[in-house]
């Protein structure tokens, strides 16, 4: 091992907390039952399920029958928005915004076409910070709107949206309400007990579990039409073989959560608040992305004008620090992040965008790290950016907007 890993990419994976694995390995070894069966040896695994069952609701102030699991978030999301759609299947709206996770965006633009554009699609957009407009929300509700989708905390800005407001909204107008809160769960406090949300979708990897498990909670109530169908497994309600290990993790992991989640609100939210001011303070011409307050409590999203995200990434990482990018030069395409475009960033600050997001893991020495090393990069690709001289030294004329990544 050579240079350590300074670790500041936590809302695309998080690391396996030690409690979570030490919890989740004996069901790998000895045991491995399986929970459907009559034997005293699989029964022992069942009871461990429910444990799960139950410290993952006590989590998001739900009961032990609203929740199902799942393979991830992204097959939560599916699950949801497809059963409103059986469900209805006289209605052909969906409700949902323009930075929403892949998962419910191209998932709605997929199923547009899929039907030969029977479903209509409507993707509220938001405003320089990120923001919602209710007013314009209430006013996209119609007769025929089957489901809206729309995320609990944003995984690029951490920008929240009021989604309890917005369920009361449309339990008003007849109208199931799905939250994709894979984002939020873990780092806000959220209560489902008398809330209006008909679905809300979890996924495992976020908060300190493995990947490949999710959870889909459905209200008491709530329609449901299966998106698996085979076994009895979740009564009935999604097929297949329950993925024991990892769920017993999850109700760790939540249980974890729980604990720490006024260590989030404070201790991380102060590393991300020294981190981001320190940044905006040393390097000019950098804009926070996102509404400072509305917002999760360990991401920042800041744009570096006039240079390439991905070539941010490239400096940070030989100094082993992780973090990502709103520009997506890599994947052969100049545009930079759907979330930032749809927040108007301008061009030459959304391609030089960077989230930082942390966890309880993240240390004091850490921040420090990252302030000492981010400055001097910023300024040595400056140094070299022809935007950049053509807009602070007049010297190089013509630069044309081309993507510098390659
Ligand atoms: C990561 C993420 C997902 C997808 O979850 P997977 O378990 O990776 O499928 C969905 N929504 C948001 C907001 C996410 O951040």
């Amino acid at each position: 091992m050579s240079t350590p890993v300074v670790y500041m990419d936590n809302n695309a994976t998080t690391k396996v907390a030690p409690e979570v694995l030490a919890e989740m390995m004996p069901y790998f070894s000895e045991l491995y039952g399986n929970p459907s069966s009559m034997h005293t040896f699989g029964g022992q695994v069942g009871k461990k399920l429910a444990n799960a069952r139950q410290q993952i609701a006590s989590l998001i102030g739900a009961s032990t029958d609203e929740l199902l699991f799942t393979s991830c978030g992204t097959e939560s999301d599916s699950t949801a928005i497809l059963s409103a759609l059986q469900s209805f299947p006289e209605r052909r709206h969906i409700v949902t915004t323009r930075v929403e996770h892949p998962a419910v965006k191209n998932l709605c633009e997929h199923l547009d076409k899929l039907t030969g554009h029977k479903h209509r699609v409507t993707q509220l957009p938001v405003d320089r910070e990120g923001r919602l407009d209710l007013k314009q929300y209430e006013e996209s509700l119609a007769e025929d709107t089957a489901i809206v989708s729309v995320m609990w905390a944003n995984n690029e800005t951490g920008v929240l949206f009021p989604v309890e407001e917005m369920a009361r909204i449309a339990k008003s107008r007849g109208i199931l309400f799905h939250t994709d809160a894979v984002q939020a769960v873990g780092k806000v406090p959220i209560d489902l007990s008398g809330s209006a949300i008909d679905f809300l979708s979890i996924s495992g990897h976020k908060l300190h579990a493995p990947k490949g498990i999710g959870v889909l909670y459905v209200r008491r109530g709530t329609p449901f039409v299966p998106f698996l169908i085979g076994g009895h497994q979740e009564k009935g309600r999604r097929g297949g073989t329950e993925n024991v290990a990892a769920i017993i993790a999850l109700g760790k992991a939540c249980e974890l959560a729980a604990s720490r989640m006024e260590e989030e609100n404070t201790r991380v939210k102060a590393l991300r608040d020294k981190l981001e001011n320190g940044l905006l303070t040393a390097i000019p011409h950098a804009m926070l992305n996102g509404h400072k307050e509305e917002r999760l409590p360990n991401t920042t999203n800041i744009s570096f004008e006039y240079v390439e995200g991905e070539a941010i990434l490239l400096h940070l990482d030989q100094f082993g620090i992780c973090a990502s990018s709103g520009s997506a030069c890599t994947s052969g395409s100049l545009e930079p992040s759907h979330v930032l475009r749809a927040m108007g960033v301008p061009f030459t600050a959304a391609h030089g965008s960077v989230r930082l997001s942390l966890s309880v893991y993240n240390t004091e020495a850490e921040a420090d790290y990252v302030l000492e090393k981010l400055p001097p990069i910023i300024e040595k690709l400056r140094a070299m950016s022809p935007f950049w001289q053509s807009a602070h030294k007049g010297s190089v004329g013509g630069a044309s907007c081309k993507c510098q990544c390659s």
